[in-house]
């Protein structure tokens, strides 16, 4: 037998638990350890609430848990309950599948005022995770400047542009479904340091942003290359840019949608300023350098708005005595192979990129390099002795049983057109099990 602990149940966590259930059938007992009392990591919390069918993964990751040799631990820090010492002492293999859920820093003057705000803390807001249902982002502001070309800006933009009617179907937690009725945005500035060949959004993504109801996006001719150099791009990014070239407006009559949504590119922010909130960001033109990297030109201008959200991609929080890489913000790792015994898989291993379906084969990979490692098991005590240690301490764990009774309770109190309606207290969820 084979005792291994995964900790985090997103999806680089479920694959990497079902790799090592195809791997060993019932020679194995995985343990997968969550902090929240809820399965499924960025599905529940990372992915937009309007794109139900990314979500639908979870079903497969459900399935995963239906033997016994696959449990959920929720509602267990690591570090604070039970060290990594401990779990390495009863596991034969311990996996950080962590995730990245912090936000990388916005390293400028100004970054800390009010009104500045991470997409990691944005986005759970408006998808109810517990660390930020008090956000409280201001919508009363008129011009919002998100920064980063990636697809989490994309979705911070899509989400403050839709209207109500366009959020059914969606899971888009009560208290920001109401606070963004009420929303005066009418202004979005995407800021992006390089040029429409350089994004990092997706094609299917930036289509959408297309066909909303009440806003329209638009670019300049003027920062684009010729079109001619749009057929040295691979397929996927010269469909993005075709999207992109689709949103120029020739006529500005054209515009009178009620949100504008602008895309600034050759544009790096260098300083926030405000009395006290934010009032305008101070932006420095670029232009790409030899290696296709920004470089700033020395000129400036300034963009009015009064909510900044940087969407600069995340880092995995440090755990520690865990050896850790700071300028790549994850954990320092050979394929996975952190120390003897511990390991990391997903964003925990290389970084916030690819897509949710990345994490499969790095899953599979994670347990191939286990394997390798601890070949048919060390006798370890496993998860008879992680119970026992939480029966010492009074530590309260929530079950997968338990999970399906929260959901339960979810899909009960759901709005009309809303698959659920999330707990977003941490309490509230316990307390739906019993
Ligand atoms: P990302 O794809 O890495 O994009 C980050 C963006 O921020 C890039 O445009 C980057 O520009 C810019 N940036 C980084 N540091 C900056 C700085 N200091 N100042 C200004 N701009 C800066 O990250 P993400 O959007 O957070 O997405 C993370 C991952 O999740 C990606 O793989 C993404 O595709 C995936 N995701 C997928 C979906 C979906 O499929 N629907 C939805 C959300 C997220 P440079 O290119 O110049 O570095």
């Amino acid at each position: 037998m084979r005792h291994i602990a995964i900790i985090g149940s997103g999806p680089a966590g479920y694959y990497s638990a079902e790799a090592a259930q195809k791997k060993y059938g019932e020679d194995v007992a995985v343990d997968i350890i969550d902090r929240l009392p809820v399965p499924f990591g960025l599905i529940r919390t990372g992915v937009a609430p309007d794109h139900q069918s990314i979500k639908a993964v979870s079903r497969r990751y459900e399935k995963t848990n239906l033997g016994d040799n696959v449990r959920f631990v929720g509602n267990v820090t690591v570090g604070e309950d039970v060290s990594i010492d401990e779990l390495q002492g009863l596991y034969d293999a311990v996996v950080l599948a962590t995730g990245a859920p912090h936000d990388r820093a916005l390293d400028i003057p100004g970054s800390d005022m009010n009104g500045v705000i991470g997409s990691a803390a944005f986005v759970g807001w408006y998808n109810g995770h517990p660390d930020f249902k008090d956000l409280d982002p201001p919508l009363d502001a008129k011009s919002v400047a998100i920064i980063g070309n990636g697809n989490v800006a994309l979705d911070v933009a899509r989400i403050l542009a839709k209207t109500e009617d366009e959020f059914v179907g969606s899971d888009i937690v009560g208290h920001a479904l109401n606070s963004l009725k009420q929303s005066k945005v009418e202004q979005i500035t995407f800021l992006g340091r390089r040029g429409p060949h350089q994004i990092a959004m997706t094609p299917k993504e930036l289509g959408e942003l297309g066909k909303l109801e009440r806003a329209k996006p638009y670019v300049e001719i003027d920062d684009f290359p010729d079109i001619g150099d749009d057929a040295m791009l691979e397929p996927g990014m010269r469909k993005s840019v075709t999207h992109l070239r689709d949103f120029l407006i020739s006529d500005p009559e054209e515009s009178l949608k009620p949100l504008g949504i602008n895309f600034d590119f050759f544009a790096m922010p260098i300083e926030i300023q405000g009395d006290g909130k934010v009032e305008k960001l101070i932006v420095e033109k670029t232009a790409l350098d030899k290696d296709l990297r920004s470089a700033g030109t020395g000129e400036l201008y300034e963009l009015e708005c009064q909510m900044v959200i940087s969407c600069i991609g995340y880092r995995t929080p440090p755990i520690e005595g865990v050896p850790y890489e700071h300028g790549r913000g994850r954990f320092a790792n050979s394929d996975g192979r952190i120390l003897p015994g511990l390991y990391c898989v997903g964003w925990a291993r290389r970084g916030p990129s690819g897509t949710i379906g990345t994490n499969k084969p790095d899953g599979f990979a994670i347990i191939e390099t286990v394997a390798e490692d601890i070949g048919s098991g060390n006798r370890k005590e496993g998860r008879e002795g992680l119970d026992r240690l939480f029966g010492e301490r009074g530590v309260e764990t929530v079950t997968f049983r338990d999970w399906k009774k929260i959901e339960e309770a979810e899909v009960a109190r759901a709005r009309e057109g809303s698959p659920r309606e999330k707990f977003t207290d941490i309490a509230d969820m316990i307390a739906a099990r019993d």
